[in-house]
């Protein structure tokens, strides 16, 4: 905070005085160095002592960062573990159905010409699918026919960005695999290796940033520092500008939705703003299992009915809520997000995983 304070009280002016004013009206030369701005400091203000919670909650965080720095990618993974990875000569709509039938949402996309890692498959990907779709309808037969090296052509056409392929080594610190996911904004990063004995690419595993949390909160009892409510913490979490849906509302235009924000879920709400439900992004490959485009044209409300039997239910919280108990539900339920509710159950705001995936990494990070 101190630099903070002699920046600004270097650049500071006395009340009405235009800043181009301030020499000639202290009576000193029209020219100014430096200098002339420091001697007119005003007091410094000392920076406020933070009260006992800060600190601990600090300290916490503290704990956290040294142990992402000591701990690698290796080590989330669990001891035995799946890996399926999608050949790019695959058909989308094939890849669909195995994504279902295995119950996973991305996978690692393996170019077979090449024996090389080609990036990974991602929800994003579908939803440019259906937006392509959705701008050519009558190229259906030729959607029908992609296949998922057809989707770097999908993105062109469409004139998005390219998803940024991170990847990291697993024996890299925890830390700069979290740093990467943060600044490429990926929710999940491949770990990929060098085959000892072809000297070629290897993706080992993927991790998520549910999984990165998950290690958190079950090695370091310090997140039980975490104690600040959320209300106390209004840079965590979203809480303006919200993309919100009803019932009723064309399921395509929730998806225009996710697009348009870069997110990954719209809270649905009643017409008195409760929360009744969330549509994921995930649940855009159910919508087009098989290939089959048709209910694209269902509301929300009829979309969210096609969802399978053992979708867990949305995760809510409160203003009151500390990150500590935030961290205890991520340790015992897949949590995806919380939605963010008051007492009436009406929709406040939205905490995502990179939301306290960010604040756990950056908070105060400057000025350790
Ligand atoms: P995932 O949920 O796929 O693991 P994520 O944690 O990055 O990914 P996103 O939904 O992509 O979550 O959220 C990205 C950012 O957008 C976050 O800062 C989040 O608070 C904000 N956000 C999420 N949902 C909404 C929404 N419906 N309206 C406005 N902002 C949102």
């Amino acid at each position: 905070m101190s630099g903070v304070d002699i920046a600004d009280s270097a650049m500071a002016a006395p009340p009405n005085v235009p800043i181009s004013d301030v020499s000639q009206a202290q009576g000193k030369p029209a020219f100014v160095a430096p200098r002339t701005y420091l001697d007119q400091t005003r007091p410094v203000v000392p920076p406020t002592p933070l009260s006992a919670v800060d600190r601990e909650q600090m300290e916490g965080l503290r704990t956290i960062r040294a142990f992402l720095k000591v701990r690698t990618s290796y080590d989330v993974l669990p001891l035995s573990f799946r890996l399926i990875v999608f050949d790019t000569s695959l058909l989308v709509k094939k890849s669909l159905n195995i994504l279902i039938q295995n119950g996973i949402v991305s996978a690692p996309l393996w170019d077979s010409k090449t024996s090389t890692f080609a990036g990974l498959l991602t929800t994003s990907d579908y939803i440019n699918v259906i937006q392509y779709y959705w701008q050519n309808p009558d190229a259906l037969a030729r959607v029908d026919q992609f296949r998922l090296n057809s989707l770097r052509d999908i993105e062109k056409a469409l004139g998005v960005t390219p998803i940024e392929t991170v990847s990291i080594h697993p024996e890299r610190p925890l830390y700069e695999a979290c740093r990467k996911m943060l600044e490429s904004r990926a929710r999940r990063i491949p770990l990929v290796d060098i085959d000892d004995e072809t000297h070629r690419t290897m993706v080992v595993s993927v991790i998520t940033q549910y999984r990165i949390l998950k290690f958190i909160t079950v090695n370091i009892k310090e997140t039980q520092k975490l104690r600040k409510p959320l209300r106390d913490l209004p840079h965590v979490g979203t809480y303006s500008d919200l993309a919100s849906a009803f019932m009723d509302t064309p399921v395509m235009d929730v998806i225009h939705m996710l697009v348009q924000k870069n997110i990954s879920s719209v809270p649905i709400l009643d017409k008195d703003k409760t929360v009744i439900n969330v549509f994921e992004a995930v649940d855009v490959i159910t919508l087009i299992k098989g290939g089959v485009y048709d209910d694209l044209n269902l509301s929300v409300g009829e979309a969210l009915l096609k969802r399978s039997d053992d979708f867990p239910g949305i995760y809510t919280c409160s203003m009151q809520d500390q990150l500590s108990t935030i961290y205890d539900t991520i340790r015992k339920s897949r949590v995806h997000r919380f939605i963010i509710i008051d007492e009436d159950s009406r929709l406040k705001g939205v905490l995502t995983l990179s939301d306290i995936l960010e604040y756990t990494l950056l908070e105060g990070e400057a000025d350790e």
